[in-house]
C-alpha cells in the first residue's frame, strides 16, 4: 500500500502546492478512483463528473475495453519508436482512417501536438501544392481560440493570461471574429497567401461558444472557392460529444484536415491524431515530422478499444438525446432565476452563463457548492460553467445530475 492512500484530501493539496509548478487552479478536490460518469474522492465522497477530463472521458471512467485493451497491449509491446514497423500501427491507422473517411492519418500524442502537425502540413501544402511564395503563408484563426499551449499556438491566442511575457511569437497568422462568415470572406480574399482557416466547430474553452446553424458548411465552402484548408480542430468537440461523431457532421462538413485529441483514447493515454487526404498528407516526407510516442503500440489499441466503444454504445445517439433534456430543462429553470441568464451547446457540451461580472467569484463559488452536493465541474471563462458529463450517463443519472444543478443554484438566487 503507497504512503499516499492513508493521507486526507487537504495534505495531498498541500504536497501539490509545495512540489508542482502552480501551471493549474484546481477545484480542492483529490480524486483517487472513476468508474463510468462517478469519480470518488480519497474520502470516499462519490461525484458526478461534469468535466470528463475536458471531454477525455467520454466514453466513461475506466471503461473496462479501453483498460483491457491497455493492459493486453501492456504486456506485450509498449514502444518501438517509429524506427521501425510495429504490428498495430498499421491497423489502427486502416480503421482510423475507415472511421472518419480520409486516406491519411499522422499519429501524434497531444492535442497541442496535433494542431502543431496541421499546422505544418498546412503550410508545406500552401508552398508545394497550392503555389505560395516561401515564408508568406498565413493561417486564419478565430477569436477566443483555444488550441493548445505550445509557442506558436498561444501566438495566435488572445487569452492574455496564456500569452503574456511567453513572447516573441510565431508570425503567420490572421485573426478574425468567431461565427463571422463576412469577416472569413474578407480575410480570403485579401491576400493569395491564405493556406489555411484553423476553426474550433464550437468554441468549447472559450465558453461552449455555438456557432449560427451553416457557419461551418458555409466557412467550408468558401475555403475550397480560394483554395484554402479548412482545418477543424475537434479535440474537444469530436467523439460523439455533441451529438454526432463529430461536430461538423451537424452540417454534413468534410474537413480538408481533422485534428482529434482527447477521447479518442477514451482518457487513458495520451493519443491525438491528424487526418487528411492524400493531396494533402503527402507532402509530408521521412525525417520531415515525427515523435517519439508518436503511432506506439500501445496508443494503437487504446484507440481502437476507445473507438469501438463510441460506435457499440451509440454514444453519439445518446448525447444528442440528454444534451436536449439538459438544455430544455435548464432553459426551463434560467427563465425564473435571477442568477442564471442562459444555457447553450450541443449534444452533451453545454455551459450556462452566469449572471455576475467575468471577474466576480460567483461561478467558481457554484462550482464549490455544486461538488458539495456531489457534482464536479469548473468555470470556463469567468462566469462561464461548462457542463460536460461522460456520454454513458443514463436518463436517470441526468435527473439526478439536473436536479443537483438546480438545487445549487437556488442557493444563490438573490
Ligand atoms: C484540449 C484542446 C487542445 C489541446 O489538447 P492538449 O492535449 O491539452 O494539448 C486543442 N484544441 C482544443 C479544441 C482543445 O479542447
Amino acid at each position: 500500500m503507497s504512503v499516499l492512500e492513508k493521507i486526507s484530501s487537504a495534505e495531498i493539496i498541500e504536497i501539490e502546492n509545495k512540489y508542482g509548478a502552480h501551471n493549474y487552479h484546481p477545484l480542492p478536490v483529490v480524486l483517487s478512483r472513476g468508474k463510468g460518469v462517478y469519480v470518488w474522492d480519497v474520502e470516499g465522497k462519490r461525484y458526478y463528473d461534469f468535466l470528463s477530463a475536458y471531454s477525455a472521458v467520454n466514453q466513461g471512467h475506466c471503461h473496462p475495453d479501453i483498460v483491457d485493451a491497455l493492459i493486453n497491449q501492456a504486456q506485450t509491446l509498449t514502444l518501438t519508436s517509429r524506427a521501425f514497423y510495429n504490428d498495430k500501427l498499421g491497423y489502427y491507422e486502416k480503421f482510423l482512417t475507415e472511421y472518419f473517411g480520409f486516406d491519411k492519418v499522422l499519429p501524434m500524442n497531444t492535442g497541442a501536438e496535433a494542431v502543431e502537425t496541421a499546422l505544418k502540413i498546412c503550410r508545406k501544402w500552401a508552398y508545394e501544392v497550392k503555389g505560395v511564395e516561401e515564408h508568406q503563408a498565413q493561417v486564419i484563426v478565430c477569436e477566443g481560440n483555444f488550441h493548445g499551449r505550445t509557442t506558436t499556438i498561444i501566438s495566435f491566442s488572445n487569452d492574455e493570461n496564456a500569452r503574456k511575457n511567453f513572447g516573441p511569437y510565431t508570425a503567420g497568422f490572421v485573426k478574425i471574429p468567431y461565427d463571422d462568415i463576412d469577416a472569413l470572406e474578407q480575410a480570403l480574399s485579401s491576400t493569395k497567401n491564405i493556406a489555411g482557416f484553423l476553426v474550433e466547430p464550437i468554441q468549447g474553452e472559450a465558453g461552449v461558444y455555438v456557432p449560427a446553424d451553416g457557419y461551418l458548411s458555409k466557412a467550408k465552402a468558401l475555403c475550397e472557392q480560394y483554395n484554402v484548408l479548412f482545418i477543424a480542430d475537434e479535440v474537444q468537440t469530436g467523439i460523439a460529444r455533441t451529438g454526432k461523431l463529430l461536430a461538423v457532421h451537424h452540417e454534413n462538413v468534410q474537413p480538408d484536415v481533422l485534428i482529434l485529441g482527447k477521447a479518442i483514447s477514451g482518457g487513458v493515454y495520451p493519443v491525438s491524431a491528424v487526418l487528411a487526404n492524400d493531396a494533402i498528407m503527402n507532402v509530408i516526407k521521412p525525417g520531415q515530422h515525427g515523435s517519439t510516442f508518436g503511432g506506439n503500440p500501445l496508443a494503437a489499441a487504446v484507440a481502437v478499444a476507445a473507438l469501438t466503444v463510441v460506435v457499440d454504445e451509440n454514444l453519439a445517439e445518446n448525447a444528442q438525446r440528454l444534451g436536449m433534456i439538459f438544455r430544455e430543462q435548464l432553459a426551463a429553470y434560467i427563465k425564473t432565476s435571477n442568477i442564471a441568464t442562459l444555457v447553450r451547446g450541443k449534444g452533451l457540451l453545454n455551459a450556462i452563463v452566469i449572471n455576475d461580472t467575468e471577474d466576480s467569484e460567483t461561478a467558481w463559488n457554484i462550482c464549490m457548492r455544486l461538488a458539495h452536493h456531489g457534482l464536479l465541474a469548473k468555470p470556463t471563462h469567468g462566469n462561464i460553467i461548462r457542463f460536460a458529463p461522460p456520454l454513458v450517463m443514463t436518463s436517470a443519472q441526468l435527473d439526478d445530475c439536473i436536479g443537483i444543478i438546480i438545487k445549487t443554484l437556488q442557493e444563490f438566487e438573490r
